[in-house]
């Protein structure tokens, strides 16, 4: 493997192109029309515009302009990055015909991981505890009426292509139920181009654990701890902590354990989150991310293990343990603590709208135990509405979870951007409230305190 394409955008795009450098490889950046002044683009060796005539979206969508691309500059591996392309079997499939190594999972583990049934069904075959659910497509609304006649309330029904929080809902009674299905199905259908759904018990402020894992071509499967993302919006991440510091020790390891062995029964490969949601009582299997996520940054910290340079690697065909020289499981360590806000160009108190326009000023913070990951944050960038809205990833590292917010607390503070808002000052709110500071956050936390707003 000698030059990389990253079909991606953003501060991802330069995540890997960093990666690339580190590693000595040459690097083919890709970038929609809209995008022509993003610095991922110069921070490339090459790069050419893809999808011309194209929507902003559409254009980092299009898979056959891409192995154009691809073929025309000599590139042998295309980095998807997370989003667009990331968990698209059609791509992964186009790649491997046009003799192109996609740096990912197989297109097999991307057709299973891709529908959360079929994950669901995968996690249970393998032996790890599901949510009580429909256990497969709930094809009518007869079929979620009388899951929850037998179940109770409240449930959930979700699209089974679902990601990035759409295309759920919550039901708590008989009177919502046609509504809320009607609405999880369009929703679904717009946003994912397929209207399947399922239904599943709704668990009453759990909290949402993940397992980072890394898996080569081997069979090796190693996971690098657990990561909490209990602080979400509408359930999608906002604050994320390596470690879980509200895990005893032993439901932390069976946690891991239980995600090596789902991976390690569909013989995983590349880089994977497995998600689970977890109560007092039990923890619970709800889907793997078959690709490198934006929290990844903080299981990096904790662990010194580059996890874009690993993806490459495995995908390269090397071992876990031979070439890459990672520790065995058992002596992989962990330190400190680390946490990610995800700084975004949202509006707090106008229901997070995205802001666009000028930064008119930008001063990013900096010092011991700070990672920033950006690209497109600096005085005189334009904001544009055209993709998300994340802006810079600030994390921190400390010795232990005070000393992390403490730092993370002074870190965001450091920050001056004027010209667009932030949700700085929410984030603040955040890791200032007690009940984050306790380490109780559950996935419902922001959407029920309303002082985090003031
Ligand atoms: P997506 O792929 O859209 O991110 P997930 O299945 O990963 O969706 O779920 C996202 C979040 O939604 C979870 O972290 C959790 O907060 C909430 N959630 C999902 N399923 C349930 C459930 N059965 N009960 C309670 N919360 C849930």
């Amino acid at each position: 493997m000698e030059k990389i394409l990253i079909a991606n955008r953003g501060e991802i795009a330069i995540r890997i192109i960093r990666a690339c450098q580190e590693l000595k490889l040459k690097t083919v950046a890709i970038f929609a029309k809209e995008d022509e002044f993003s610095v991922h683009r110069f921070k490339a060796d090459e790069a050419y515009q893809v999808g011309a005539g194209k929507k902003p979206i559409e254009a980092y969508l299009d898979m056959d302009d891409i192995i154009r691309i691809a073929k025309m500059t000599g590139a042998d591996a295309i980095h998807p990055g997370y989003g667009f392309l990331a968990e698209n079997e059609v791509f992964a499939q186009k790649c491997a015909e046009a003799g192109i190594n996609f740096i990912g999972p197989t297109v097999e583990q991307l057709d299973i991981f891709g529908d959360k049934i079929k994950a669901k069904l995968a996690a249970q075959k393998a032996g790890l505890h599901t949510i009580p659910g429909s256990n497969g497509p709930a094809k009518s609304l007869e079929d979620v009426k009388s899951f929850a006649a037998k179940h109770g309330y409240p449930i959930m029904v979700k699209a089974a292509l679902g990601g990035g929080g759409r295309g759920m809902r919550i039901i708590e009674n008989d009177s919502e139920i046609e509504e809320s299905y009607n609405r999880a199905r369009s929703e679904a259908k717009q946003s994912f181009g397929d209207d399947e759904l399922y239904v599943e018990k709704y668990l009453k402020a759990p909290k949402h654990i993940e397992v980072q894992i890394l898996a080569d071509k081997h069979g090796n499967v190693l996971h690098l701890f657990e990561r909490d993302c209990s602080v979400q919006r509408r359930h999608q991440k906002v604050i994320e902590v390596a470690p879980s510091i509200s895990l005893a020790p032993k439901r932390r390891h069976e946690i891991c354990q239980a995600a090596v062995q789902l991976m390690k029964s569909v013989s995983y490969q590349n880089a994977g989150t497995v998600e689970f949601l977890v109560t007092d009582d039990d923890f619970y299997f709800i889907e793997v991310n078959p690709r490198v996520q934006v929290e990844h940054t903080i299981s990096e910290m904790i662990t010194d293990v580059d996890i874009v340079q690993s993806q490459i690697l495995v995908a390269a065909g090397k071992d876990l343990f031979k070439d890459l020289n990672l520790p065995h499981q058992a002596e992989l360590k962990r330190h400190g603590v680390a946490i990610q806000c995800r700084v975004t160009t949202e509006d707090p108190e106008n229901n997070f709208m995205p802001d666009t326009g000028k930064i008119e000023t930008y001063r990013s913070p900096g010092g011991f135990g700070v990672r920033l990951d950006g690209g497109n944050a600096y005085a005189g960038a334009v904001i544009t509405p055209y993709f998300d809205s994340l802006l810079v990833k600030a994390c921190v590292q400390a010795r232990n979870f005070v000393g992390a917010v403490l730092k993370m607390d002074r870190v965001l503070d450091e920050f001056r951007i004027r010209g667009v808002k932030t949700n700085i000052a929410f984030m603040r709110n955040v890791i200032n409230n007690p009940v984050f500071l306790a380490g109780k956050a559950s996935t419902t936390f922001i959407d029920s305190t309303p002082e985090l707003f003031d």
